[in-house]
């Protein structure tokens, strides 16, 4: 296997969320050719270092000696997928059910009257909203958003503490409660707190097996929420989904706030998930392209309302740029 990079910048145009300032995000596309079969695949590798992965060079010297994180291993996944769709000529829409998105809100826009209307217009009807950072003031944004018909998922990011969460959650209308699809890491995991926690609105769990360790979820007969958040980036969707059998929980995927790359990639898996598992799997997160800049790349992202549209070209698409980039060679020969 020969590994090859290209490192790239991200520009966002807002702060993204509680943890992250408004600075350049860096990754690097992975080109990665295995020479027996003669096939080769691309994939995109996106730490973020504020929710606990390794930096770019730590994850960059571990695919070098073959020592892999979370991140690497399943960028490899995802480019050998790739690879499969390539040599196959099939992107990744002949391979999947065709998928909603929600709408991430950036911050500063919950009371963007035009903007909500607009996409009531584009067949969105679900948003999700970053939480955490200002609590008084997104609590009257959020009637706002509620009043103008979405249903809305909260993210906190585990940011504010148990305590905190009970006077915002139990202070809100029930027409806004009622809206709320779930509420996506309210605090730091704990067992007996988002039980309680669940009485109010239902939850979500993401960076799952970073709060807890994979092994120690198969302990519980119970889980206390309702959703697992998937990020093919970072998880293993095998896993996942027998978690989710296993629990009775709903699906989400999500891209990683990444790369136009990863992000097809995670829409990949979300269409895949959905022909395959039909209700468990809920509206998909892989719309976030408009929180950066516009790049080379996510140029050629098209949406239709919710839906997000083929790139053109084989597996994630994108051929003739991905051919061209000036890829440097990370020279690993691992199997
Ligand atoms: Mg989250």
């Amino acid at each position: 296997m020969k590994i090859s990079y290209c490192p790239y910048t991200l520009n966002p145009r807002r702060p993204l969320n509680s943890v992250s300032a408004k600075k350049e995000r860096s990754g690097v596309l992975l080109k990665v050719e295995w020479s027996g079969r003669g096939i080769v695949g691309y994939s995109d590798l996106h730490p973020w270092v504020e929710l606990g992965d390794q930096d770019l060079t730590q994850q960059l010297e571990g695919l070098k000696s073959g020592t892999l994180s979370e991140l690497s291993r399943q960028s490899l996944k995802l480019a050998w997928r790739d690879a499969e769709l390539r040599q196959s000529r099939r992107n990744i829409f002949a391979n999947g059910s065709a998928i909603k998105n929600n709408y991430i809100l950036p911050d500063g826009s919950f009371d963007d009257q035009a903007l909500l209307k607009s996409l009531r217009q584009d067949g969105f009807d679900t948003v999700k909203l970053k939480m955490g950072r200002d609590l008084p003031s997104e609590l009257a944004s959020l009637a706002s958003v509620v009043a103008a018909g979405f249903r809305v998922r909260l993210d906190f990011n585990a940011s504010i503490d148990f305590k905190t969460y009970l006077g915002f959650i139990k202070n809100l209308s029930s027409s806004v409660r009622d809206a709320i699809e779930y509420v996506e890491d309210p605090f730091p995991f704990d067992f007996q707190l988002w039980n309680e926690a669940r009485q109010y609105a239902p939850l979500a769990l993401d960076n799952f097996g970073t709060q807890v360790p994979w092994a120690a979820w198969n302990q519980f007969s119970s889980l206390p929420f309702d959703v697992l958040i998937l990020k093919p980036a970072k998880t293993d969707f095998e896993t996942v989904v027998h978690l989710a059998y296993k629990h009775n929980l709903k699906l989400t995927v999500t891209n990683y706030m990444d790369h136009p790359v990863g992000s097809m990639h995670a829409l990949g898996i979300a269409m895949k998930l959905k022909q395959e598992h039909g209700d468990k799997v809920l509206q998909a997160g892989c719309f976030t392209h408009h929180l950066y800049e516009q790049n080379l790349f996510s140029q050629h992202l098209t949406t239709s309302g919710a839906f997000i549209q083929p790139v053109a070209g084989m597996g994630v698409g994108f051929d003739s740029l991905l051919e061209t980039l000036p890829w440097q060679i990370l020279n690993t020969d691992f199997n």
